[in-house]
């Protein structure tokens, strides 16, 4: 039976499908915004959760949260597994396995991307990348772990391998990742430890590519790799992993293959589009590129279906990049054609992009910065990043809880204040290189006394504490 009010279901509450969701407010519509987590994920703050400067709750607000005060729309828990494009159904998994069935009059979907391994997909049990909260905490628990292992271990070479931490990729994200254990093991741990000098530590940054930064200005990319250098980061460029196992990286660089005894491995070097991508072009008939992106009209909608939408980093339109400002703009626009088309208007401009350029930190109190048609380096590359940030964070309160946790962790105390990890974390992380929702059983390092009572596996453990 046909609803009064015009359904649209989201899928994604990312930063595509919250900007299509909030976009509708006004609008004459029943929104279901379905998503396998609960919360809004900004990414881009990922890494400080893995280095223990900010807790994943400021940088992730429930989704319920976000919208609760948008009366037309409801956010559901839900995994989506099957969009029936002919009978106008999303079908979706609920966390204990239930069937959902969500009928729609128009579907968005954006549902964003993940790693890609560029063909090694074995690469994944051994080098964890960071796409949510999950990847982040296991991420932080596995580097803190390790300076933990190697206070202990009286062996220099093993002392060594735990002191190695190998960065694949030099995108914004690696870029962070290694600038913020550079400062860990230069700067905040040296003080804390007793037996092994984290100075020691030795820090991998390997890129593909002839810079770091590569889409960036010549000048951002040189001022990046000066500053990884002063943080003790080394930086291999023309540079490709080849192999992996638990204790090692081989890669190939300009002076040959290289192995390389380490611990720690992260990966930062590419991203696929969902396979919702490619269930929607094969439901219409359209081909997905080589990062599984499907194509899409100039308003966003798909070929031959002009109520379905398909945006943000799922989606190949213009040559955009896979950043969150392309998302958010086409979120709000699909929200704009959506209100239109529902109250019988007619339908904006095609979609254009307004780039509002591009940043990244490069370890503490210093960033780059593209904006405005000038470049920004050191400290006032910093403060517009730390801006910009704060402004896309969901809630004053996050905002003001990340402004606070940042100067206490950065200005005043020089200390990184998120840094729980448990016995259990630790053994959990050391034994395997796979992040708990990517293991295929639970692994248990060591029983727990029974006189402690708490019976539960690590890995449920670590899921829990954050
Ligand atoms: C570590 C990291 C750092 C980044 N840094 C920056 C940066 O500094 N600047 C920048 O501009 N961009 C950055 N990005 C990229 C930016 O975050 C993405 O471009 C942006 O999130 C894309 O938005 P989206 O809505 O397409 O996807 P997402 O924001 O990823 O949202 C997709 C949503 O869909 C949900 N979902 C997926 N599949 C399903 C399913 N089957 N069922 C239900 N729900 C599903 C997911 O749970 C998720 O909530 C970064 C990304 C990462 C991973």
């Amino acid at each position: 039976m046909a609803s009064e009010l015009h359904r649209v279901v989201v899928v994604g509450g990312g930063f595509g499908g919250l900007n299509a969701t909030r976009g509708l407010a006004s609008a004459d519509v029943k929104v279901t915004m379905v998503d396998r987590t609960n919360h809004h994920l900004f990414q881009p703050l990922l890494y400080q959760v893995a280095t223990g400067i900010l807790p994943p709750g400021l940088i992730a607000p429930a989704l319920r949260t976000v919208i609760k005060k948008q009366r037309n729309a409801q956010a559901l828990l839900a995994d989506v597994y099957d969009l029936d494009l002919d009978n106008k159904v999303v079908r979706a998994k609920g966390p204990d396995g239930r069937d959902l069935e969500l009928p729609y009059d128009t579907l968005v979907v954006a549902a964003g991307a993940s790693h890609s391994y560029f063909g090694n997909a074995h690469f994944a049990e051994f080098a964890p990348g960071m796409k949510t909260v999950e990847d982040a905490r296991y991420l932080r628990d596995g580097i803190l772990s390790k300076f933990e292992m190697a206070e202990m271990s009286t062996d220099p070479a093993e002392r060594a391998e735990y002191l190695t931490f190998v960065v694949i990729g030099a995108g914004p994200t690696g870029v962070e990742l290694a600038g913020q254990l550079g400062e860990l093991a230069h700067k905040v741990l040296p003080q804390e430890y007793r037996s092994v000098n984290t100075r020691e530590a030795r820090i991998l940054l390997l890129e593909g590519a002839t810079a770091v930064l590569p889409p960036f200005d010549p000048k951002l990319q040189k001022y990046t790799q000066k500053h990884l250098e002063s943080l003790g980061v080394e930086v291999r460029l023309n540079t490709m992993a080849v192999d992996m196992d638990h204790d090692s990286i081989t890669f190939k660089g300009p002076d040959g293959p290289e192995t390389v005894r380490t611990r720690t491995r992260i990966w930062a070097a590419g991203v696929q589009a969902s396979p919702l991508a490619k269930m929607l072009a094969e439901k219409t008939g359209a081909e997905t590129d080589r990062a599984g992106r499907i194509p899409v009209n100039s308003d966003c909608s798909l070929p031959g279906r002009p109520e379905v939408f398909a945006i943000g980093d799922m989606v190949s339109l213009n040559k955009l990049p896979g950043v969150a400002q392309p998302a958010m703009q086409e979120g709000t626009y699909v929200g704009r054609v959506i209100k239109a088309r529902v109250a019988g208007e007619a339908p904006p401009e095609p979609f254009k992009y307004f780039d509002k350029g591009s940043m990244a930190t490069v370890g503490h109190k210093a960033a780059v910065a593209d904006a405005f048609g000038m470049k920004f380096t050191g400290l006032i590359g910093y403060v517009m990043w730390g801006f910009i940030h704060c402004l896309y964070l969901i809630g004053w309160g996050n905002r003001l809880g990340t402004l606070y946790t940042w100067a206490r962790a950065m200005w005043f105390s020089n200390n990184r204040g998120h840094r729980v990890i448990t016995f259990e974390q630790a053994g959990d992380e050391l034994t395997s290189d796979l992040p708990p929702s990517g293991r295929p059983a639970p692994i248990l390092p060591a029983k727990r006394p029974a006189a402690e009572g708490n019976s539960a596996a690590p890995s449920q453990l670590a899921n829990r504490t954050g």
